[in-house]
């Protein structure tokens, strides 16, 4: 396998620090060795399909080529655990948790297994009773869904220290549970559930409610009897406050998830993966892939027949992966196999659309948004078809919409998640998903006290071709956090080179929306706020985000929690 990875220092350090094989603390595998050992790996499962050696190999050396230009890359576990020891590859997992204490403790150990392989776990918390309800076989009183949270928390914290990754977790309650008031304002102490994001799970019900200022009624899960009721819009109004002064809880719209169940027949989603881009069936797990849409950009312009060959054989490889990963638990490799659902997404959203030329607050930019998206979930869709041709369709497709949909045939569930890609687009030294750039200019601290200037590889390149390159200058902006308005840039270069918090949050949730309207699953977006946002102006993103289709948001406020992260997931 030839040809090496163009990969900053940044991407090195992030690769050596998890990625790359170690022995004795010493790191024993190049970047190259690692794309080798994920191809190699990830092209095994075209033995189960009948491909003999031969074949077997050209199609690893097509994976090695996806995944060293850059142009692709599979989520972490996958590269960090294909062809080795663990051989869990999903980044995403959602666990069921009953009513019943057996149930309760079984699924802490699951979720401690699965982030002890790197994957992230969801849970809906809503059939636990609430507080202070009756428990039969002691006569006591039961403690609700936050305490058990809680003890989920901490587990996630013990497991911490000796897993690849951190641990990370989902926690949803829907909205109609009595505990709801609880759970909306736990977060805004600091110290709390720290391992968890949390989301509100809104109801269409509870939203008309809110639109013609009723009362909604809250509903003990154990015997479905109604406890009492509350005005809708307090209840919206403290999750805008809450989320106005902690960035949490996020929002979920449930219903509208359901109403896209490719599988309704085995179940109703309850919950998402921890970032909230992946809706899954209890048990059910789904692997990630992203494309690099800074990569697709030739001469100016979006390159659709490479987009399109990227497309084919990033879901030939997804579907592999569902194949070679290996699973901590008997009944998630069943829902796995029988769903095998994967997410292929994409990241350097911004960058390609600096390299375009078109501002990403704008309509020209939601039209590209759309485009590419429309694109890759069609022939996403083909190649599935086409692979399903070859291999058969998943052996749940019979109990799936799809038939009634038209299609004869498909080898997937879903084919398209967008996913946050917090470390794989610092692998891939592009702007995380399709999340605007975050700064031009920024100080990195390296070793104790020592800083370096970082400069975004594009805007450098045309600062320095349109002759406005300074070192002093590059130190201004990174004070200042943007260009917008410094006389000594060029008008047109301001309008492309915005950054997060240059962006409207009605431009955010545009984005989003434009993204959703073509992905089967959900898209991870943060919309930013500046610090002196009011909680008038996070409502009416709550607002647009429901009115535009989003199946959910996180929004953060800058400043607004005690340490300031870049991206959600680096918080974890
Ligand atoms: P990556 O870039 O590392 O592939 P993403 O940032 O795209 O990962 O996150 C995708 C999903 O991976 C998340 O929604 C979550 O399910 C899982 N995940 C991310 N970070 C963690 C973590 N620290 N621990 C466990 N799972 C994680």
């Amino acid at each position: 396998m030839k040809g090496k990875a163009q990969l900053s220092a940044n991407a090195l350090t992030v690769l050596e620090r998890r990625y790359l094989k170690k022995e004795g603390g010493k790191v024993i595998e190049t970047p190259e060795d690692m794309f080798k050992r994920v191809a190699l790996n990830i092209s095994e499962a075209e033995k189960k399909y009948g491909k003999n050696d031969e074949e077997i190999r050209e199609i690893a050396e097509k994976f090695y080529e996806l995944m060293i230009s850059l142009a692709f890359l599979p989520n972490s576990p996958t590269l960090m655990n294909a062809g080795r020891e663990l051989q869990q590859l999903a980044a995403c997992f959602v666990l069921p948790v009953e009513d019943s204490m057996e149930s309760i403790f079984e699924t802490i150990k699951n979720a401690a297994l699965i982030h002890k392989s790197g994957g992230g776990t969801g849970f809906s918390f809503s059939r636990i009773r609430p507080q202070k309800d009756r428990v039969l076989t002691t006569g006591g009183v039961a403690s609700g869904p936050i305490s058990f949270m809680k003890v989920f928390n901490a587990a996630t914290e013990a497991v911490k220290q000796g897993g690849t990754r951190r641990g990370a977790n989902m926690g949803i309650l829907r909205v109609d549970h009595p505990d709801i008031l609880e759970f909306i304002t736990v977060k805004q102490n600091n110290e709390e559930l720290t391992n968890f994001n949390l989301s509100v799970g809104i109801t269409e019900k509870f939203m008309e409610a809110v639109e013609k200022d009723e009362h909604y009624d809250l509903i003990n899960p154990r015997n479905k009897e109604k406890v009492k009721s509350l005005r809708a819009r307090e209840v919206f109004d403290l999750i805008v406050d809450s989320a106005w002064k902690s960035g949490e809880p996020g929002i979920v719209f449930l219903d509208r998830i359901n109403e896209k169940n490719p599988t309704p027949l085995l179940g109703e989603i309850e919950s998402t993966n921890p970032c909230g881009e992946q809706p899954l069936l209890p048990y059910e797990a789904c692997n990630l892939g992203s494309i690099n849409l800074a990569k697709v950009v030739r001469d100016g312009e979006i390159d659709y027949n490479y987009l399109k060959d990227i497309v084919h054989l990033s879901v030939r490889f997804l579907d592999n992966v569902i194949d070679m990963g290996v699973y901590p638990l008997k009944e998630i490799t069943e829902m796995v196999h029988g769903n095998r659902k994967i997410g292929l997404g994409v990241m350097g959203f911004a960058d390609c659309l600096i390299k375009l030329g078109i501002p990403y607050n704008s309509e020209k930019g939601v039209k590209v948004a759309e485009q590419l998206m429309e694109f890759i979930q069609k022939e996403s869709k083909m190649a599935s078809e086409k692979l399903a041709e070859e291999r058969g369709s998943f052996p749940n497709f019979h109990l799936s919409i799809y038939p009634d949909m038209g299609y004869k045939a498909l080898r997937n569930a879903t084919t398209t998640t967008i996913a946050p890609t917090g470390t794989i687009s610092m692998i891939a030294g592009v702007s995380s998903g399709i999340e605007p750039i975050f700064a031009l200019c920024y100080k990195r601290t390296i070793l104790d006290n020592e800083e370096l200037l970082e400069v975004h590889p594009l805007f450098e390149e045309v600062a320095k071709a349109r002759g406005f390159y300074s070192e002093e200058l590059m130190e201004k902006i990174a004070q200042k956090g943007s260009i917008q308005g410094l006389k000594e840039i060029p008008v047109d270069v301001q309008k492309i080179f915005v950054t997060a918090h240059d962006i409207s949050p009605q431009w955010h949730v545009e984005i989003q929306s434009a993204f959703q309207k073509y992905t089967d699953n959900a898209v991870s977006k943060t919309v930013n706020f500046p610090y002196d946002a009011t909680r008038e102006d996070v409502k009416e993103v709550f607002m647009l985000s429901y009115k535009l289709k989003c199946k959910g948001v996180t929004v953060y406020r800058d400043g607004s929690r005690d340490s300031q992260v870049l991206s959600k997931v680096d918080n974890k």
